[in-house]
């Protein structure tokens, strides 16, 4: 039999290119090693907790994964952040200072210093600069050091699990890189497309999921998709009209292929196809994380979104979530924090067994929140390999893939590893591949 599509991996992208190409009229087959659907975005549900064990959910101001979610028949269950998940904090000094949002918070917070603030109220007076740079060397520029370490480098280190002297500006924010060769200045440009209305182009958006958690998108998604759960893909080949993919249960003859696999697995298995593909892919890194989720059979005082930690106080986690305070995670009178340990500047730490991670998990608690309660459930979700990390080199990464794109009819090479890390860039890359392949 040959397939009109097959895809590779069924995470969030891969299931995304699938249901675009079914709207479309392309039948895909999926191929997914594990042995459900989601890949980073999977829920464990108990009689009292939602578990998340990747992603939270994605922001609403970006149309695809509402789309999505809409064509899904998933619309009744959106469930959007709560207004105290606003509320964001930033451990530093000893102490959780809420992050402040409006110029006037902003000068009264003692999260930065006087001279840090003064620094940072300089910025439209910095010379743009053209050339790309890693995000530490562009905040201090544009900044100053302190707004690396309290704001900027926290939140980089939240989104990516990423290390801002090793990171691209413009692969990993290159929106706030354009709007500095565009308007001289990110002060200028939020003032000018304020003006304009148009200050969605900042970001912004509410945090969004399902009352089922992730999981239950997915399944909304995969519904009526044929996916090959446990099967691995081992080799891509292609003879002059067809891809051959190579799996550990047999073989599969497509028209049209889309990898959605991370960047590792890609690597391995180009290799029969493409050699250039596969070194290409190869040289990606990723930064691997550590989730210690703890329930509690009791409410605590939890207000807000949770908490990142300054760089400098960074010792073993890179925040916390609140997330019975976020969304409905916890049955009533019980509540639910997750611990979020290693990342890129601290990687070591997630190599950690699972003893010391529950450890180190109940130490910060107890340093940050001064919680001294025992959990009365705990998991630890190990990601080995977490988030891909754009560095320096991202941007020649994804020009090779770009031209073995468009030197090989019918390959479509999507996933986190190239063209964006959060569920929104993943689930618009699956349905620009998709769209490419139906018009
Ligand atoms: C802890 C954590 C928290 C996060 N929080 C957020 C958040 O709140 N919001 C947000 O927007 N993003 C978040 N992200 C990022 C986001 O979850 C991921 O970027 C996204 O889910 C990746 O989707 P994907 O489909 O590209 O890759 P994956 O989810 O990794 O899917 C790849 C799939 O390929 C399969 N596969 C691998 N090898 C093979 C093979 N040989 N054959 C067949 N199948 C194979 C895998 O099993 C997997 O199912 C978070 C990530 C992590 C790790």
């Amino acid at each position: 039999m040959i397939y009109d599509a097959v895809i590779l991996g069924a995470g969030i992208s891969g299931l995304s290119a699938a249901k675009f190409l079914k709207l479309g009229g392309i039948e895909p087959l999926i191929i997914e090693k594990n042995s459900y659907a989601g890949g980073k975005a999977h829920t464990e549900r108990t009689a009292d907790f939602v578990i998340e064990e990747g992603p939270n959910g994605f922001l609403d101001n970006k149309p695809d994964t509402l789309e999505l979610a809409e064509k899904s028949l998933l619309n009744p269950d959106l469930l959007r952040a709560n207004d105290k998940a606003e509320k964001r904090f930033i451990f530093s000094g000893g102490r959780l200072h809420e992050l402040p949002f409006s110029p006037a918070a902003f000068i009264k917070s003692p999260l930065l210093s006087f001279g840090g603030k003064l620094r940072l109220a300089a910025e439209p007076f910095v010379r743009k600069k053209y050339e790309d740079e890693t995000l530490a060397d562009f905040v201090k520029r544009r900044f100053g050091k302190e707004a690396l370490n309290k704001l900027i480098g926290p939140m980089a280190t939240g989104v990516y699990a990423g290390d801002p002297d090793t990171m691209s500006v413009e692969s990993a924010f290159g929106r706030i890189k354009e709007l500095e060769r565009n308007y001289g200045s990110l002060f200028k440009a939020l003032i000018k497309l304020k003006k304009s209305s148009n200050a969605a182009a900042f970001g912004g958006g509410r945090l969004t999921s399902f009352t089922g958690g992730l999981s239950q998108m997915v399944g909304g998604i995969s519904k009526g998709i044929g996916i090959r759960l446990n099967c691995r893909a081992l080799l891509i080949r292609k003879d002059e009209k067809l891809f051959i993919v190579e799996t550990d249960s047999g073989e599969i003859k497509t028209k049209r292929l889309i990898s959605a696999l991370p960047a590792y697995t890609l690597a391995k298995i180009a290799v029969g196809f493409d050699k250039e593909l596969a070194e290409t892919a190869d040289i990606i890194s990723y930064a691997p994380v550590d989730v210690a989720a703890f329930g509690y059979n009791r409410k605590l005082e939890l207000d807000g979104f949770g908490f990142l930690f300054a760089l400098d106080q960074m010792n073993s986690a890179i925040g916390v979530l609140w997330d019975s305070s976020i969304f409905p995670r916890a049955a009533a009178g019980h509540s639910l924090i997750r611990i979020i340990i290693g990342g890129a500047r601290l990687h070591h730490m997630a190599d950690k067994s699972d003893e010391e991670i529950i450890n180190i998990a109940k130490e910060e608690l107890k340093r940050t929140m001064d919680l001294n309660v025992e959990p009365d459930l705990i998991r630890i979700i190990r990601h080995k390999k977490a988030i891909p990390q754009y560095l320096m080199n991202h941007k020649d990464i994804v020009k090779i893939i770009d031209e073995k794109e468009s030197r090989n009819k019918g390959l479509k090479i999507i996933g986190n590893a190239f063209r964006g890390i959060g569920l929104n860039d993943c689930v618009s890359a699956g349905k620009k591949a998709a769209l490419s392949m139906t018009a």
